[in-house]
């Protein structure tokens, strides 16, 4: 049986444990010519500051990725019947300088946009977000946000450096890549150093909600009202996994005690479905503190769902 679309390869073709070493064993491709949506590989750390090795993190998932089938059966969507999906490999950084690995990540995904193609990206360290962020801006102009995250990432520097996984949103927000009335953070907590750590959002008229207003309940109201507010606005995904418990997601570099659950990330994701998205990311898994591999397993069927969110109604 032939197919339009490519699709990954299937469990009874080949051992789940083989074959290609790409996400979901998709096909793989030079470039994203001709895709509707490509996942690609940020394999960085440089960014970080707490425990490192998200490096590591887009072997990770791919590998953990490959029990994924491709019929998603609670919201009935088949994203490889209706979108030609190819994993493009990784973005060659610079692993000796993060201001020229900011410059390459925004270079690659110039190209990658300039194919009219939605790019789900495996992280790597949150620094990544914003040359993507900025490639976004000069492609669709500012974009709505959906930030998942135990971290605002707002810091003006680090070390007194302006690249690093504590900054993208500042400086995404300093180059104007954001509509500020569409700028959704969720799941911010922890401890910090003053009262008003997570108040530099709103200031800037973004929706900052912590973690705590997201405690025992669905979070799939508050994405219908997400997503009345973004309306066709271009929207980007930035799901950061130390957003979850670390009790579901350990391996990562700054784990915080109180965040969401499997299921409210799943109700992010699948809230987003029917947006413009133009582009989502998976950040901050860090395998050397993921030993079973679930941080991994999670991260993996979260850019899945990403990708069926991506259909365009
Ligand atoms: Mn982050
Ligand atoms: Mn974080």
């Amino acid at each position: 049986m032939t197919h339009r679309y490519n699709q990954p390869l299937g469990g009874n073709s080949m051992p789940r444990t083989g074959g290609p070493a790409t996400m979901m064993r998709l096909p793989s491709a030079d470039t994203a010519a001709g895709l509707d949506a490509c996942f690609v590989g940020i394999p960085m750390d440089i960014g970080t500051s707490n425990r490192p090795g998200t490096r590591l993190g887009p072997r990770q998932i791919r590998d953990e990725s490959r029990m994924i089938r491709p019929y998603n059966i609670a919201t009935g969507v088949s994203p490889f019947d209706h979108m030609q999906v190819a994993d493009i490999g990784d973005v060659p950084i610079n692993l000796f300088d993060l201001k020229k690995s900011v410059e390459i990540i925004a270079d690659f995904y110039r190209d990658i946009l300039d194919h009219s193609a939605i790019p789900l990206t495996l992280g790597g360290d949150h620094t990544l977000t914003w040359p993507i962020l900025r490639a976004m801006k000069e492609k669709f102009g500012p974009v709505a946000l959906v930030h998942v995250d135990a971290h605002s990432d707002t810091n003006d520097e680090m070390f007194g450096e302006k690249e690093a996984h504590g900054c993208p949103f500042r400086r995404a927000w300093e180059e104007d890549c954001l509509l500020n009335d569409k700028v959704f953070q969720i799941g911010l907590r922890g401890t910090g150093y003053g009262a008003s750590d997570f108040d530099w959002g709103r200031r800037q008229g973004w929706t900052c909600i912590q973690a705590e207003d997201c405690w025992h309940k669905s979070l799939s109201p508050l994405m219908a009202e997400i997503r009345d507010k973004i309306g066709q606005s271009p929207v980007y995904l930035s799901f950061d996994i130390d957003s979850l418990d670390p009790g579901f997601a350990p391996g990562t570099g700054t784990v915080e005690v109180g965040g969401l659950t499997t299921l409210q990330g799943l109700e992010i994701i699948r809230g987003i479905s029917g947006l413009n998205l133009v582009g989502a990311d998976l950040v901050e898994v860090s395998p050397p503190y993921d030993p079973t591999g679930n941080t991994a397993v999670i991260a993996a069927n979260y850019l899945y769902e990403m990708l069926c969110a991506a259909i365009r109604r």
